[in-house]
């Protein structure tokens, strides 16, 4: 499968690891959108949240539940902004489930 985060999760592509544990692996963006801005993924090939069901929702729960200690990880006291993408209108562009975790400075209200 050409997935650029499975590659990452196997080590074949490098990344900047912010969090790992058995299910979870969070690492930096390449292209950041803020000052702090990591990706927070999960081990199993999911294309995205489109693809949850009641079989696999415990993966994107075990990513979720690491939020927490990446956000601390990074530095975010004050707070920080969780998105995940989602097919074409959603602008995503790597399918493979992943939650961006973005702040460090005060992020704008408005959504575009
Ligand atoms: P999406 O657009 O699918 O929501 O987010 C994909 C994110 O993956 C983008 O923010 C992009 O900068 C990041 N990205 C794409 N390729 C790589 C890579 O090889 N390494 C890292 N660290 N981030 C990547
Ligand atoms: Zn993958």
């Amino acid at each position: 499968m050409d997935c650029i985060f499975c590659k990452i999760i196997a080590g074949e592509i490098p990344s900047s690891k912010v969090y790992e544990d058995e299910h979870v692996l969070a690492f930096k963006d390449i292209n950041p959108q803020a000052p702090v801005h990591v990706l927070v993924i999960p081990k199993t090939h999911i294309e995205s949240v489109d693809k949850l069901d009641a079989t696999n929702a415990d993966i994107a729960a075990k990513v979720l539940a690491a939020v927490p200690a990446v956000a601390r990880q990074s530095g975010l006291t004050e707070g920080y902004r969780v998105i995940t993408n989602v097919g074409k209108h959603g602008c995503q562009s790597v399918f493979h489930l992943h939650f961006h975790v973005l702040g460090g400075k005060q992020l704008p209200a408005e959504m575009s």
